[in-house]
């Protein structure tokens, strides 16, 4: 295992759908990691799926990356990589590692069934391996092209996994795995061993559905003459009640997230934070995430998500915001005094703009008890307006009506935002300004 000291990682997507949670959470943990410990984050995509790979889905991931502020020094793509793959397949055949198989589809479903049925593991016979080139001329005669599996070495492969810790996999009881399909293009499995080594990729980050594909990486590494990565295999993540998050896979696209108005830093602090040690709180920049990444302090259960947290987090999170952080996403309209008096009633940044309406735009006002509102205009103190207007105004409307409270209160918000609740009025007051206040308090749409 590599040192830590300056790790190389990527996040290896393949561009044949959207990127959904499960997968962020893997490049976020890579991302994370790479910034902790002074590193170099990849991004590698996974397109020798040529008949699955869209360069749309590419564009939206690399998209979905920048919005989430997941910044890479390097891209790679694996369809323009082939000519390695093609050296390190030979060089795999050359050391007996690679073996042609013949068998339909159809074939090794009948083995597959008749094993079963015998009450064995499922595993492929290595029947190819007993081919004469007799045979094989034979069968390349009647038109069959081979595919081609990597022969497992029967040992037990052991790794120390940086979340799971000390992993073993008996690979006498794996079958021997396909690695080049019958019409010659490669598996993800052997062209991400072709490029862990190329790049010198030091810990492989990924969620624990690659658990076992380790164990047969591990010796492809070995075959091809390098030693292998550290590897952190993250708990999957599950819905509120434990199920997948498979079929929920399009409405937890990133880029749905995105158009729901979820903050981006939202959803980075929930994946960062969600099944670890640490607690879910929000953060105002992806540094305070790095200084805690730590798969020591990841647990082995699958981590629950839930789209309750993640829209209460981004809530927390733009409640948090300085002006500064999201100043270019605001229209010009909101300047900072009214982003600091709305932002704390926010669910998403678009309401600030109907909050912006309210101070600079024009409304109907609601008008609950007319002759009281026109007391409280009466009493409108001169401007210049501060925070300690609405104290001093109200005190001023109490002594002289009576009134206290909500029925103080509430005539005044309703007249003045049209809305039941809201910003608190002593920050919306000087805003909005004397002369529209004296307007909305008399009936006037202004
Ligand atoms: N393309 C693979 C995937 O998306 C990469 C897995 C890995 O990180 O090794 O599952």
């Amino acid at each position: 295992m590599v040192d830590s000291a300056t790790p190389v990682v990527r996040f290896a997507p393949s561009p044949t759908g959207l990127l959904h949670v499960g997968n962020v959470r893997a490049a976020l943990f890579n991302w994370l990691f790479a910034k902790r410990h002074g590193g170099t984050f990849i991004l590698r995509l996974d397109d020798t799926d040529r008949a699955r790979s869209r360069p749309e889905y590419e564009a939206a991931i690399e998209r979905d990356l920048q919005w989430l502020g997941l910044d890479w020094v390097r891209k790679e793509k694996q369809s323009d990589r082939l000519a390695h793959y093609d050296a390190a397949r030979d060089k795999l055949i050359a050391a007996g590692r690679l073996y042609a198989c013949y068998e339909t589809p159809e074939e090794l479903e009948f083995k597959r069934k008749r094993l079963l049925a015998q009450g064995r593991p499922p595993v492929y016979d290595r029947a190819a391996l007993r081919l004469s080139d007799a045979d094989r001329a034979r069968l390349e005669g009647e038109g069959r092209r081979p595919h081609w599996r990597f022969k497992l070495a029967a040992e037990e492969v052991r790794w120390d996994d940086l979340v799971r810790g000390p992993q073993h996999i008996d690979e006498a009881s794996q079958s021997d795995p396909v690695l080049v399909r019958a019409d010659s293009s490669y598996l993800y499995s052997f062209t991400s061993v072709v490029d862990d080594i190329a790049f010198a990729i030091t810990h492989v980050i990924r969620g624990e559905d690659h658990v076992t594909n380790s164990g047969a990486q591990i010796q492809m590494f070995r075959a091809l003459g390098a030693s292998e990565p550290g590897f952190a295999h993250l708990p999957l993540l599950v819905d509120a009640a434990g199920g997948g998050l498979s079929k929920r896979a399009g409405s937890l696209s990133v880029g749905e997230l995105r158009e729901r108005g979820l903050e981006a830093l939202a959803v980075a602090a929930l994946l960062a934070r969600l099944g670890t040690a640490d607690p879910v709180e929000p953060v105002t920049s992806l540094d305070a995430l790095v200084a805690t990444v730590d798969f020591a302090r990841v647990g082995r259960a699958a981590a629950r998500f839930s789209e309750d947290e993640l829209a209460h987090l981004s809530a927390r999170t733009l409640h948090l915001f300085p002006y500064e952080a999201v100043r270019e996403r605001l229209p010009s309209s909101i300047s900072e005094a009214l982003w600091l008096a709305v932002r704390g009633n926010l669910t998403t940044l678009a309401d600030a703009g109907t909050w912006a309406d309210i101070v600079n735009g024009s409304l109907a006002p609601v008008l609950e008890d007319p002759a009281f509102l026109e007391e409280a205009a009466a009493r409108l103190p001169a401007e210049p307006w501060t925070e300690t207007t609405w104290k001093e105004w109200t005190a001023a409307v109490s002594a002289a009506t009576k009134r206290k409270g909500r029925a103080l209160f509430h005539p005044l918000r309703l007249a003045l935002t049209a809305r039941e609740t809201g910003p608190e009025m002593a920050r919306l007051l000087p805003l909005i300004g004397r002369a529209k206040v004296a307007a909305r308090l008399r009936g006037q749409t202004a």
